[in-house]
């Protein structure tokens, strides 16, 4: 019986076998904490992002989206609390150089001031600021000092007032974004789990002072659904509450959710009641007023409380292939011992929906097929595929997550019907062309969570 527990190896060979992520600068021997997204892992990437987009402003009247600069002004750094406290502890050994995380190894270790690794002594801890800094302009000192943006928060923050106003919105309003965010981490094992540069989809919802609990439970609740909605097994999902020690100084309550990877539970997302922290701060630094007038109420003035949802793009890319990789035995007549390897995502967000197989090259299926095919790409992404036996070229879609193989026989040219085949059962059905757009929208609408084998 094979071994067909789901490990970091099998993901990552996956991943680059095709062409979902690749090491950066792999031809000169990579560069550690950063990767680049290869044909599927674009599509892959861009229809997670669609997929949340979706949810939180399509879905929700009340939430606008921005785009704001990675580059920001050094004082808004400043005002968020980054430039004093966004620190890692560190400590590295002075026999084999490893750095770690002090609040990452054994903690007998700390105390003894030995390496885990070696045995070696290890250096006092410092705190080490995740902040990568350039400069701006022609003159390289701490005149033009900027950060690469840690977190795409703070550019939802500083346009509080431009979006409100322009947007005329009302509270309780929500702000999305997605973008790239960078951190100078010192531990980036785990493939793309945490990387130095990353995207986040951040939602920062303004409420006011004393709805802020409400509206706490309303975006748990919120963001819980949109992992059932995308076919997550939610056995593989918890929520964890900060404790004291976890919450940050100004957070009223903070859960993370997490889902369980190969290597363990860990964070997928924070969901957070941060108070009026961080408007309050950049009234403090800006000089600017910041509260919300609130014309229904008499001309209230407040500085808003936010909930914020925080989720990395990259890491829920990650999580899809760990929740959709599965390695199957395939029941084949004859071949006892097939076994395939597949990805079931969700029809919304794999990276190809229908790949277009022609049975044979010859006697014009080929160029019936690539009629077909042309007719579906202005619906959805597809694929075309004539090389090989067809068994061999359902794998390949299968590896890739495919939901539907399209294929075009003799039959197909005698009365106009082709095959579906649905990746996750297997089954084909055959229906005639007109239907064929028709068939794939519905069953992307109605898809629910196949039932796994193993
Ligand atoms: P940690 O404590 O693990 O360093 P964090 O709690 O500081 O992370 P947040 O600042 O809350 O993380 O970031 C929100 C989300 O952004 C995380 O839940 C995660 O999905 C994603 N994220 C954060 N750091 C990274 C990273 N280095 N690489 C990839 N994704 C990240």
């Amino acid at each position: 019986m094979a071994d067909t527990t789901v490990t970091m190896d099998k993901i990552v060979s996956l991943a680059k076998r095709r062409g979902f992520v690749f090491q950066s600068s792999e031809i000169y021997g990579g560069l550690s904490g950063a990767w680049d997204y290869g044909p599927q892992g674009i599509e892959l990437k861009n229809r997670i992002a669609h997929f949340w987009w979706k949810e939180m402003t399509q879905l929700h009247d009340n939430i606008i989206g921005i785009d704001a600069a990675i580059l920001m002004h050094p004082r808004v750094w400043e005002a968020s609390g980054h430039v004093e406290n966004f620190t890692d502890p560190l400590v590295d050994c002075k026999k084999c150089k490893t750095r770690f995380r002090a609040d990452q190894i054994p903690p007998e270790n700390l105390a003894a001031r030995k390496c885990p690794e070696c045995g070696g002594e290890l250096t006092e801890t410092r705190k080490f600021n995740l902040m990568f800094k350039t400069t701006l302009g022609p003159v390289e000192d701490e005149s033009g000092l900027v950060y690469l943006r840690p977190e795409t928060a703070q550019g939802i923050y500083v346009n509080f007032k431009n979006v409100q106003q322009s947007s005329r919105m009302k509270i309780p309003f929500g702000i999305a974004q997605i973008g790239k965010a960078f951190r100078n981490e010192i531990v980036t094992k785990n493939f793309i789990f945490r990387t130095c540069e990353f995207e986040q989809m951040e939602m920062q919802f303004f409420v006011k002072p004393g709805t802020d609990e409400e509206w706490f439970e309303y975006w748990r609740d919120q963001r819980w659904n949109y992992y059932r909605k995308l076919g997550i097994d939610m056995n593989k999902l918890r929520w964890h509450r900060h404790g004291p020690d976890e919450l940050a100084h100004y957070a009223k309550d903070a859960y993370d959710i997490e889902f369980e990877f190969p290597m363990g539970f860990k964070e997928l997302e924070g969901v957070h009641n941060r108070s009026n922290y961080d408007l309050s701060r950049h009234q403090q630094y800006s000089g600017k007023d910041l509260q919300y007038i609130d014309q229904d109420n008499g001309n209230e003035r407040y500085i808003p409380f936010i909930i914020e949802t925080s989720a990395g793009l990259t890491r829920q890319l990650l999580m899809l292939l760990c929740d959709a990789y599965e390695e199957q035995k395939v029941a084949d007549k004859g071949n006892e011992d097939d076994w395939r390897t597949v990805l079931h995502f969700h029809p919304d967000v794999a990276p190809i929906t229908a790949a277009v197989l022609p049975l044979m090259k010859k006697d014009g299926l080929a160029e019936l097929a690539q009629d077909i095919r042309a007719e579906l790409k202005e619906d959805f992404v597809t694929d075309y595929d004539q090389a090989g036996a067809i068994g061999r070229r359902y794998r390949r879609q299968d590896e890739i997550g495919t939901p539907f193989c399209v294929t075009i026989d003799y039959q197909s040219k005698e009365d106009g019907t082709v095959t579906v085949r649905d990746r996750d059962t297997m089954l084909q059905e055959r229906l005639s062309r007109p239907h064929l757009s028709e068939y794939i929208r519905a069953k992307i609408k109605s898809y629910k969570r196949a039932e796994r084998i193993s």
